[in-house]
């Protein structure tokens, strides 16, 4: 084994409190009621964390309706839900469990209040992603107007709304863009308010800032973690970004490239925040296989945020 290979491995990485306690709640319903519960989307984005999931009795669906059995628990994912859902299971009389991450409800709460004082909002996010549907669906129609980039929010007509303006964000975005886009609502909108906490959250904001420490020194870096997810695709942007052009994301079931990292002295390594760590620890061992390692941890937070679990299961 002649090379020598030198992992970055960007700390904090992997789950966050909300991931961690959707994840609890799913395994807690089911030793409290038995199987099979019902859970309403991937519960998190990632397919290892569902398939071990249904194998201990959970059933996903993608809607209310596809449920076989109303007298089963459901499960609503970490990514919120519109307000219609709830509603929906309540009139069909279904025993529900919120399992949104309690930093998305802050954003739903925070486009409430918004809405209550008057205010039209504008959210910035990814159109399609469940999070955004949620978002948009704690409102009536119009109230929310969704852009996802600075040409969005460039062509935004000062007169276009007759109302006070406020923002919301997506909590899983890239902070950089992100603030991009907020300076041009500024610019234009010199009075729009703000969440009064950041929107993004800690999980996303501090897994970025540990690529960014370590992009620049690799010749490649890999962040493990779904297609759909969010704060995953966010860390191969930022990697990128910050200086090693050649980022990837290596997704479910995908090989290392290792004739890649066989051309490399130093990689960089990170999860997003719903990629269970043994992902992560499967990758360095497949790398061992055919290369000296030596592996450095850089640590730029720590976290230790914990969310309590819904009453239901108190
Ligand atoms: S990434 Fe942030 S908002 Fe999403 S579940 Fe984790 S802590 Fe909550």
């Amino acid at each position: 084994m002649p090379n020598k290979l030198k992992i970055l491995l960007a700390s904090p990485r992997g789950f966050c409190a909300g991931v961690d306690r959707a994840i609890d709640i799913v395994e807690k319903t089911l030793k409290k009621f038995g199987s099979p519960v019902y859970v309403r989307h991937e519960i998190v984005h990632n397919k290892q964390v569902v398939e071990n999931l249904k194998k201990l009795g959970a059933i996903f669906v993608e809607e209310l309706n596809e449920i076989k059995d109303n007298t089963r628990p459901v499960i609503f994912s970490a990514h919120g839900v519109p307000k219609s859902v709830p509603e929906e299971a309540e009139n069909k009389k279904m025993f529900y469990i919120d399992a949104t991450c309690p930093l998305v409800t802050k954003v739903h709460k925070e486009s409430e209040r918004h809405h209550r004082n008057g205010y039209q909002i504008i959210l910035i996010g990814h159109k399609g992603h469940p999070e955004v549907i949620g978002t948009m669906g704690q409102l009536p129609k119009n109230s929310i107007k969704l852009i996802e980039t600075e040409s969005d929010a460039n062509s935004l007509k000062a007169d276009e709304f007759n109302k006070p303006m406020a923002y919301v964000t997506q909590t899983t975005l890239s902070v950089d863009d992100t603030k991009n886009i907020i300076k041009i609502l500024k610019k234009k909108f010199p009075n729009i308010k703000s969440s009064i906490k950041e929107d993004i959250c800690y999980a996303t904001t501090n897994r970025q800032e540990a690529v960014k420490k370590i992009a620049r020194d690799c010749n490649m870096f890999f962040v493990i973690g779904s297609e759909n997810s969010s704060n995953s695709k966010r860390l191969v942007e930022v990697a990128k970004k910050s200086g090693c052009k050649d980022s990837e994301l290596i997704s479910d079931g995908q090989k290392v490239p290792i004739e890649k990292i066989k051309n490399c002295k130093v990689i960089g390594l990170s999860s997003g925040a719903s990629a269970p760590e043994e992902l992560v620890q499967n990758f360095i061992l497949e790398i061992k296989k055919d290369i000296q390692v030596s592996v450095e941890e850089v640590i730029t937070a720590n976290e230790k945020v914990v969310f309590k679990l819904p009453k239901e299961l108190n």
